[in-house]
């Protein structure tokens, strides 16, 4: 499958339907096959992340959303080993601090948009405010109603201003889940991830996928997509992430800026 079939098929657009995308779709790929390809996708990324930061003109903000064990981290860990860290800023988003909560709730999120040259990768966003605070009623539904249109206004500001922004929502099923929520319960090290309250998220499942389904129709914009990446085999996973974020470093198409021209590079020694 080519770059633009795939792309159009994780991309969101208009009304999406969840029960049309399948968690553990692997795109025809075999696992090994993947794999290599994630591994070609890297190096491109690589070169394409190091023209950005040498270019300093623009900045990618990659925003992560998922449910609980849908490999949000991992993800991390897979799609950026390899980047320069000097370039790369990583920003998780919890339960909102006192400081936090007594401002707007795009203040703590704005703050940490990239500047030119880098990649922000946003561990659970802004969108939570639409999310968990729609479904645990945190919020009347009269103030999440209106963020929908506050958050476009400004992913759209930050779009004209120089920051491209990608949205990857990590679909994994409630099947896959329960798995890796059983495997944190049984393995000593993976015992800490487990929260009490996922459980409580999990039983909200519909409710969530719902307001994962309004959020991502009221704010996939042609600046600022949403996708839903298959998130129950990690190999195809990393394959559609790279190709994702290989898609808008490309569209960014960052350049290495021109050398001095006052200097003659034939003529100097280094001695
Ligand atoms: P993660 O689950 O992402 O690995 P944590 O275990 O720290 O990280 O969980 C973060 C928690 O913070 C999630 O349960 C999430 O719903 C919650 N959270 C994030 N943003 C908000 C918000 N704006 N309001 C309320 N809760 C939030």
């Amino acid at each position: 499958m080519d770059d633009k079939d795939l792309l159009d098929r994780l991309r969101v657009s208009g009304d999406p339907d969840l029960s049309s995308h399948d968690p553990s779709e692997t795109f025809g790929w075999e696992r090994d096959e993947a794999e290599a390809m994630f591994a070609d996708e890297l190096a491109e990324l690589i070169e394409l992340q190091e023209k950005l930061f040498a270019a300093k003109s623009a900045s990618l903000l990659v925003v992560l959303q998922a449910m609980d064990a849908a490999g949000k981290d991992s993800t991390i860990r897979a799609v950026m080993s390899g980047l320069n860290p000097a370039g790369v800023d990583v920003q998780p988003f919890g339960v909102p601090t006192e400081e936090e909560s007594g401002h707007d709730y795009l203040w703590r999120v704005h703050a940490h948009a990239p500047e030119d040259g880098y990649i922000t990768v946003f561990n659970r966003s802004h969108y939570e405010d639409v999310l968990v605070v729609r479904v645990k009623s945190f919020a009347p539904e009269k103030v999440w109603k209106r963020r929908y249109e506050h958050i476009r206004n400004f992913e759209q500001m930050l779009v004209d201003e120089g920051t491209h922004v990608v949205k990857i929502f990590l679909n994994v099923s409630k099947d896959k889940q329960k798995e890796r929520f059983e495997e944190r319960l049984e393995r000593p090290d993976k015992r800490w991830k487990f929260r009490a309250g996922d459980l409580d998220d999990r039983a909200l499942w519909d409710e969530y996928m719902d307001a994962y389904t309004e959020a991502m129709q009221k704010t996939s914009t042609d600046d600022a997509p949403w996708y839903v990446v298959p998130a129950d085999r990690k190999w195809a996973r990393n394959v559609c992430i790279a190709r994702i974020l290989r898609h808008h470093l490309e569209r960014i198409d960052p350049k290495y800026p021109e050398p001095d021209a006052e200097i003659d590079f034939d003529d100097i020694t280094v001695t």
